[in-house]
């Protein structure tokens, strides 16, 4: 007979929302076991940012020394044609924009991140960690939820938490509406040695080269030893979704941008790509004792550079209100909905239409350049209502 196990809270998805989920119950001295289907915790070899919202919930999980440690703090994030080459526009991540949020805007690798964060779960005597165990489906059972995994295994919760990202397991028990959306675009991303790509003046910004259609995204990591980059292009559909973008479309797509942008679309990393999707924003996401954190409840476009932040985001919120709440884990779930649903259904809509601000065409193009060329660099308009938010405090939000 397969193993039941009987656990106090259960984490499914061991990825940057699901440990952080973990370690922020930990902290409350609420004990947690965590299923990883992967053989190993680990993450894909690219970049990640994160924005000063990100660094406040590392910060009070005791993490953020680790992270910093080979993290990179751009001086600007860079918006430039990629076309032409020139400047559109910029935010200048200095002292004054240290003193409007509290914390820098840093870019990192995934896997230095889950590392640390990893190694926090690890010192922590209240979490279990389990990898290869891949969770099928999810059912209720009285006052507990019941985590069936693929080999027969089950693991019975008061609090069943599903972090198991895009295509998540839980979500197809809590709100069962299907798989998520096309966005229509491809990315394709990686990091290379620094010194693989030609020196240029602004390399260590986080630049953004955005064109009609396209974009790509570079930033030093891991100390500046390593360069991030990510491609992204809208892909022609045709045949299975997951064939949409080859590397003949990607090189394509990038013919007309300047030489820079054309050398490090060459230097990227083709052995895969990611085919993109979200979802639209839903009302709720839990059912009696699971719920979802992370790209399980609320995928987004990766356009504001927020997913995994507001997963971290997600993961304080929560533990704070099962901690506040003690055995009524639905007021907990409840309150949870009601303080992120908003906030995350926004940073979903925002993404969407940050895409297609970037990938104008046209007039359009033009009038976006006209008004953001004439933005000052330290003008924090349009990302205080996103870096300004502090989770479990009421929201002093600008909507742009
Ligand atoms: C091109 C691109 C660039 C991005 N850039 C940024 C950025 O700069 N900044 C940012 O904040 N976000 C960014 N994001 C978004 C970010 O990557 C995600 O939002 C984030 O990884 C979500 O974390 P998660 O823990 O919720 O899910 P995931 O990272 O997907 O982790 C889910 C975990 O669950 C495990 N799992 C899945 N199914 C099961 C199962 N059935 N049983 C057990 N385990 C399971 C998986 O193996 C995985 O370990 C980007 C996304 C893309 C596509």
């Amino acid at each position: 007979m397969s193993a039941r196990h009987r656990v106090e809270r259960v984490v499914v998805g061991g990825g940057i929302g699901g440990l952080t989920a973990a370690l922020a119950l930990a902290r409350h001295g609420l004990p947690v076991h965590v299923l990883e289907q992967a053989p190993e915790f680990g993450e894909i070899g690219a970049g990640v940012q994160l924005a000063p919202n990100a660094l406040r919930v590392l910060d009070r999980l005791g993490v953020l020394g680790d992270v910093l440690t080979s993290a990179v703090r751009p001086p600007k994030a860079v918006m430039m044609s990629a076309v032409t080459g020139e400047q559109i526009t910029a935010i200048d991540f200095g002292e004054e924009f240290r003193a409007a949020y509290g914390h820098p805007y840093v870019v990192t690798h995934r896997s230095d991140l889950l590392a640390a964060v990893l190694d926090a779960c690890r010192a922590e005597p209240a979490i279990t960690l389990e990898t290869g165990r891949s969770v099928r489906a999810v059912r209720q059972d009285g006052d507990t939820a019941v985590a069936e995994c693929a080999d027969g295994a089950e693991y019975r919760a008061d609090a069943l938490i599903g972090a198991d990202g895009l295509w998540s397991a839980v979500r197809a028990h809590t709100v069962g509406d299907g798989d998520p959306a096309y966005i229509g675009d491809v990315a394709y991303r990686g990091t290379i040695p620094t010194a693989a790509i030609s020196d240029r003046a602004g390399k260590e910004d986080m630049t953004w080269w955005i064109g009609p259609g396209l974009h790509l995204i570079q930033y030093p990591v891991r100390g500046g030893e390593l360069f991030n980059q990510v491609a992204v292009f809208t892909a022609a559909a045709h045949g299975p979704a997951e064939e949409w973008g080859q590397p003949d479309e990607l090189d394509r797509a990038f013919e007309a941008t300047s030489d820079y942008v054309r050398e490090g679309v060459r230097l990227v990393d083709r052995d895969r790509h990611w085919v993109l999707r979200d979802r639209p924003p839903a009302a709720a996401w839990s059912r009696g004792r699971a719920t979802l954190l992370g790209d399980a409840a609320h995928p987004m476009a990766q356009y504001l550079a927020q997913g995994a932040c507001q997963a971290l985001e997600d993961a304080v919120a929560l533990a704070d209100l099962l901690a506040a709440h003690g055995p009524d884990v639905p007021a907990a779930f409840a309150a949870y909905e009601a303080e992120r649903v908003p906030r995350t259904a926004k940073v979903q809509t925002w993404a969407r239409r940050m895409g297609e601000i970037v990938h104008a065409d046209g007039v359009t193009a033009l009038l976006r350049d006209a008004l953001l060329g004439g933005r000052d660099e330290r003008d924090f308009q349009y990302t205080d209502w996103l870096y300004g938010h502090r989770t479990g405090a009421a929201p002093t939000e600008r909507t742009p």
